[in-house]
């Protein structure tokens, strides 16, 4: 296949991804003023329910901009060589292929950062802000990023130069090196990353004793469920919205709650929130995504192996020194629908594990205080009570808090 039908095929991809997101977008939209079901009519009172539809429209007319914006960025760059110029920056500083690819990747990486820059703080600062969420400093959203520029220099320039050193020495066996350390990464990384990488940003606390903590430690050991490490995490510092989750294994394993969700629910409804949690861990969920991770990440690395060396696809993104990492950008292009599919799949058997893990928070405390702590945090949040169910199938990772609602209470 010639370069040019190659960078055809990119341009296509590209754009056929944009314009099914945006449909989906828009029939989401359509929904956006569909009456709110009879179950979930106790959500928003009405003042409410007039904000959460005027925060869904704004978000909507946003990420149409932001997404168009992006899309014109990347063809632009695709159109008139953009990739080529960066080749020739990274090649004029250094003959070394791991620093040519790690001098490339960056420059892409941080002017894309800071070209979309502006859009992250609008979001934050107008969007988020005018709608009473937004919580975050300049100083922090600014430390963030830096920190974020910091870890991605690390992690990923890490991760990148050891790819293209086993590419050197392995040649096209290369992927059953980077697969072994990838999959080492993600088992450290699950295990550590809330002792490593969120005290960079957060700050967490061990939950104090009181009322509260001899509740959660009655239902852990109810279920028999070893549980030592139940941290409360300083979200309020960003945001005003709420969240609890679930991270680590074994030893490490732990449940972070937010100061939000402590501040917003109910006692019952903690516990409640917790349980589910528990479920996710009791019903193997970790697990299961971690070796379905690794497992995807295996053939993904495997189908790169044989397409890499092609020096077609490094021409075909006008790049004219053909080059591991000229051909992993074409590579991620071309390769895009199919992880689109296994995304799709991934966020199916997400959903089936929200209702196991609240199926076990019912059948172990109470589906009842469940209910209205998914009702008060849809209510904070602001969140849609009424997605079309196109746009629910592809981004969803959650069922609806109808489909919630319906499950708990049968
Ligand atoms: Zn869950």
């Amino acid at each position: 296949m010639s370069p040019q039908t190659i960078f055809y095929i990119i341009i296509a991809i590209l754009s056929i991804d944009f314009i099914v997101d945006k449909i989906l977008d828009s029939l989401n939209a359509k929904n956006f003023d569909n009456p709110v079901p009879e179950a979930l009519a106790d959500v928003y009172d009405k003042e409410a329910y007039k904000k959460s539809q005027a925060y869904k429209k704004t978000n909507y007319k946003f990420s149409n901009i932001s997404s168009l914006f992006s899309l014109c960025l990347t063809l632009g760059f695709f159109f008139f060589d953009g990739f080529e110029y960066v080749d020739e920056i990274a090649r004029n500083i250094s003959n070394n292929e791991v620093i040519i690819a790690l001098i490339f990747f960056g420059i892409i990486t941080f002017a894309s950062d800071i070209i979309t820059t502006p859009f992250s703080y609008y979001h934050t600062f107008v969007i988020e802000e005018k709608y009473g969420f937004n919580k975050t400093s300049k100083k922090t959203f600014f430390l963030d990023k830096l920190k974020g520029w910091l870890m991605l220099t690390v992690l990923g320039g890490g991760i990148l130069a050891l790819i293209i050193w086993f590419y050197q020495i392995a040649g096209a066996n290369f992927w059953i090196y980077a697969w072994i350390m990838v999959a080492v990464f993600t088992i450290f990384m699950n295990m550590f990353y809330s002792k490593i990488i969120v005290p960079l940003f957060n700050k967490q606390t061990p939950l104090e004793d009181g009322s509260l903590k001899t509740k959660i430690e009655n239902y852990a050991a109810k279920v028999g469920f070893q549980l030592d490490n139940i941290f409360v995490i300083d979200g309020s510092k960003r945001s005003t919205k709420a969240n609890a989750y679930f991270s680590g294994f074994g030893k490490q394993k732990r449940i972070t709650l937010f100061d939000t969700l402590v501040n917003d629910l109910e006692e019952e409804e903690i516990v409640a929130v917790l349980a589910h949690e528990v479920g996710h861990y009791k019903k193997k969920h970790i697990i299961f995504n971690i070796v379905a991770s690794i497992i995807l990440t295996g053939i993904t690395l495997f189908i790169l192996s044989l397409f890499v060396n092609v020096p077609e696809l490094s021409l075909a993104i006008g790049v004219n020194q053909p080059s591991f990492h000229a051909g992993l950008i074409a590579f991620g292009i071309l390769y895009s629908p199919i992880s689109e599919i296994t995304g799709l799949i991934m966020n199916y058997f997400s959903r089936k594990f929200e209702y196991q893990a609240d199926d076990f928070a019912k059948n172990t405390y109470a589906g009842e205080p469940l209910v209205t702590s998914l009702k008060k945090l849809s209510k904070n949040s602001l969140s849609n009570l009424t997605p079309h169910p196109a746009y629910v199938f592809v981004h969803y990772s959650h069922p609806t808090l109808l489909e919630r609602f319906t499950n708990l209470v049968k």
